[in-house]
């Protein structure tokens, strides 16, 4: 499962800072993670429950900020929404469109204890 392997590398992430920062319990993780990225927020929130146990990420809150995609039309040369991955241009049609925004996963910020 997709959001499995993204909760082991948040944890990984996660301890690998806790040893650099010296911080022992995280309360909360915020996260941005685009709309193309393919990840469920409530399989996430699942998956990292159960791969946080007994860690010291364990009862961290999990605050999912959706990032809206966006792309740039090499036609009309200019910032575009794009609601699907593949989407064309909603302007001028054209398939000729690179994804500017809406990939992401990644850690926003920790709160820690
Ligand atoms: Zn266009």
């Amino acid at each position: 499962m997709h959001e499995m392997a993204l909760c082991e590398s948040i944890l990984q992430i996660i301890e690998e800072e806790a040893s650099k920062k010296a911080f022992s319990k995280v309360t909360g993780i915020y996260l941005d993670i685009g709309q193309f990225s393919c990840v469920e927020p409530a399989a996430l929130k699942f998956c990292f429950e159960v791969v946080s146990k007994t860690t010291l990420a364990e009862l961290a809150s999990i605050n999912i900020n959706t990032i809206p995609g966006k792309g740039w039309c090499r036609n009309c040369l200019r910032d575009i929404p794009l609601s699907h991955r593949f989407s064309p241009c909603p302007v001028c049609n054209n398939r000729n469109v690179i994804i500017r925004q809406g990939e992401e996963m990644l850690i926003k910020q920790l709160e820690v204890a």
